[in-house]
Formats: structure tokens, C-alpha cells, sequence
């Protein structure tokens, strides 16, 4: 049995799971999805900033497009970690395709300008 703080909204119920999968302390539909999830295939959305050169900023933020297994959340993050941009980037622009190997690519999440020095 294991027992998990449902993130799917702000409620945050406590959901308890036995080892057949059997969620109880749901109060909707989605929190036992979540917890099977997390019992058999748990994933996460990864966020982080990297450096970006000629920027009206000196981060650009970035985040996975879909959620990525736990255990590749550390290959994302080192990936990310050794891009090497240059502004200009749009918001949505796809920075890595299959980033660690997996289905979802690494955006940005906002636009940088270039900055020009005249
Ligand atoms: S079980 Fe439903 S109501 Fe409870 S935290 Fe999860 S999503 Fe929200």
C-alpha cells in the first residue's frame, strides 16, 4: 500500500493505493488515474531556465511539452543545461526534438528579443 497527495488540481486529496491498483480517498475520477500513473509509469512535466546570449534577458525559461518518465528527468535537465541559444526565440519555439530520447520536445516558454548594441 502507498499512500500519494493527489497534484492534479489544489485540492490535494490524500489517496491511498494497494498493490492491485485500488485507489480510494479520490474525489474525482482524475486522482485515480493519477495515482495508477504513479504507481505503474510516473511521469512530470519539467521546467528550468537556461542562458541565452544577445537576449533583452539573460534566462529563457523552458519546459517539456508533454510529461516525461521521472527517471529521465535528470538527461532533460542536462540536455537543457548545454544549449547554446542566441536571441531572437519565440514563445513554442521547439529548442530540442525528443529531448533524452523521449516524445516530448523542450520549448520555450516565453519570446526573447535580440538585443542590439549600435
Ligand atoms: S482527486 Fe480530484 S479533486 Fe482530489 S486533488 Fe485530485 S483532481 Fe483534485
Amino acid at each position: 500500500m502507498r499512500e500519494l497527495t493527489c497534484i492534479v488540481c489544489p485540492r490535494g486529496c490524500h489517496l491511498t493505493v494497494t498493490e492491485d491498483l485500488k485507489v480510494t480517498g479520490a474525489a474525482c475520477p482524475r486522482g485515480e488515474r493519477y495515482a495508477v500513473a504513479e504507481m505503474t509509469d510516473p511521469r512530470r512535466t519539467v521546467t528550468t531556465s537556461v542562458y541565452i546570449e544577445k537576449g533583452d534577458v539573460a534566462m529563457l525559461s523552458v519546459k517539456t511539452s508533454e510529461a516525461v518518465p521521472k527517471a529521465c528527468i535528470e538527461k532533460v535537465l542536462e540536455e537543457a543545461g548545454a544549449l547554446k541559444l542566441t536571441a531572437p526565440v519565440q514563445v513554442g519555439q521547439v529548442l530540442i526534438r525528443k529531448v533524452a530520447g523521449t516524445q516530448a520536445n523542450l520549448v520555450a516558454t516565453r519570446k526573447v528579443r535580440e538585443v542590439r548594441c549600435e
